[in-house]
């Protein structure tokens, strides 16, 4: 049994409508039926699913010859309405009996296999493998658990600092969320997030952050301290949802926060991957005054001229190339050239990942005016994170260096002596 799912056949629905989207299937069956011998069968098991059953193989890897049969065939280019559209396939193998002896499980099985490949790479195929079973059991679990986790709401919104490396002022703070998990306790976003993107929970889970974020941004303000921004993490299916720009006026007005304070952090794949509507939703957004922020910058494939195109106002440089900055000459060399270039476009830069006191002089003697890092203080809680915050009626810095660190508590976690005496040389 082959089970084939299409890579990226709900875009063209969702854009080009389900009449379009039909005609697509109805070309896709053709082909697949194009692809096997009259006596296999080809079956649409509903939305973007196909299965196909080849009978009577004198060898498993004359499976393997039609699985990349079908791929090659469904990577060519489909016209619909005089549009070319790129679709492409991920399929799963079982095979009778190993896999399976009824067809249920056979079904069951490839459908696994079939997301193994989609997980990794896409367009491919993948055998099915009993090991597949166990992660896939675990993957159930943990999906139900997050699913469970948000209706409970178990996640937190831990905030990380980002300075102002002219004024040695915390001028933002990222949002960045945890799970306080009942039994496995808190778990890093590296370990759910990837999954709450898979399964959708990715856009009620951002809408809490997002609206979890403001309202704490807009605590802090009522509290007496001097405003600060937040930026949020967008992920890319929330960027695909049609109500974005409602959604984030809501939580605005909800928490009674003005928008010039909140900044929304969105990764290159995300804007090249949505080209066409990306400009309109930011454009959106930026009429409101909400800065838009590219994560992890460098990591991409996209040029500074494509994005220029786009209202971006800040780039965050991606901490692999601060990582380096000191001893590796290319890395050096590409945070100089994208700082320069920056500038130019009259973008506001910041550094990801400053961990070294030296890097944070290097940073700075090059013109990135913002930076967060280890060395100004790791994520922590919104409890914790108000050391970073400046009383709006704080006498003057300079003459109360003394008073100013006895405001100071002792910060927790992995400020160590060294970055500290920086930090609060720089504050
Ligand atoms: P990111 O947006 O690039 O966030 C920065 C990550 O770098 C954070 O990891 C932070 O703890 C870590 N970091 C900051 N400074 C340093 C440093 O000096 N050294 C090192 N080694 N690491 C540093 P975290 O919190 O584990 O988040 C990982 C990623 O998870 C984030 O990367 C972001 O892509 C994603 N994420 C976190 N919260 C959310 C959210 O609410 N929504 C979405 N969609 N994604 C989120
Ligand atoms: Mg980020
Ligand atoms: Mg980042």
């Amino acid at each position: 049994v082959l089970f084939i799912d299409l890579d990226d056949f709900k875009k063209v629905n969702d854009t080009m409508g389900h009449s379009t989207g039909d005609d697509l299937l109805r070309e896709v069956a053709a082909r697949l039926r194009g692809c096997v011998r009259k006596s296999d069968t080809v079956a649409r098991l509903g939305g973007d699913e196909f299965t196909i059953v080849l009978l009577d193989l004198k060898a498993p890897e004359l499976i393997a010859r039609v699985a990349e049969k079908v791929i090659a065939s469904l990577q060519k280019p489909f016209t619909v309405e005089g549009r070319d559209f790129y679709l492409g396939a991920s399929v799963g193998i079982a095979i009778y009996p190993d896999d399976g002896e009824d067809a249920e499980l056979l079904v069951r099985n490839a459908d696994t296999a079939m997301y193994e490949i989609k997980k990794t790479s896409k367009n491919g195929y993948c055998f099915y493998t009993g090991d597949m079973s166990a992660r896939a059991i675990a993957r159930m679990e943990l999906e139900d658990d997050l699913r469970k986790g948000i209706a409970g709401e178990q996640f937190e919104v831990h905030y990380q600092p980002c300075v102002d490396v002219y004024s040695g002022r915390v001028v933002s703070a990222e949002a960045l969320v945890r799970w306080r998990h009942p039994e496995r306790g808190l778990i890093m976003p590296d370990q759910f997030i990837g999954l709450a993107e898979e399964t959708g929970l990715i856009v009620e889970l951002g809408q809490w952050v997002l609206n979890a974020a403001c309202r704490q941004t807009r605590a802090w303000q009522n509290a007496g301290y001097e405003p600060i921004s937040v930026a949020v993490n967008l992920s890319m299916l929330q960027f695909e949802q049609g109500d974005l720009v409602e959604m984030i006026m809501e939580a605005l007005v909800s928490s009674n926060l003005h928008s010039r304070w909140l900044e929304l952090e969105l990764t290159e794949g995300v804007l090249l991957k949505n080209a066409d509507n990306a400009k309109e939703v930011l454009d959106q957004l930026r009429m409101l005054g909400i800065r838009i922020a590219i994560d992890d910058f460098g990591t991409g494939y996209s040029s500074l001229i494509q994005l220029k195109q786009l209202p971006i106002d800040c780039l965050k440089i991606d901490r692999e190339f601060i990582d380096g900055i000191l001893d590796d000459n290319d890395d050096a060399t590409v945070v100089e050239a994208i700082v320069a270039l920056g500038r130019k476009l009259n973008l506001t830069l910041v550094a990801e990942g400053v961990e070294e006191p030296e890097q944070l002089e290097l940073l700075r003697s090059l013109g990135c005016q913002r930076c967060q890092g280890y060395l100004f203080g790791s994520p922590c809680s919104a409890e914790h994170f108000s050391r970073f915050l400046t009383p709006s009626h704080l006498p003057d810095l300079e003459e109360n260096e003394e008073a100013l660190s006895e405001q100071l508590p002792s910060p927790a976690g992995t400020l160590g002596d060294h970055a500290l005496i920086t930090a609060r040389r720089i504050l």
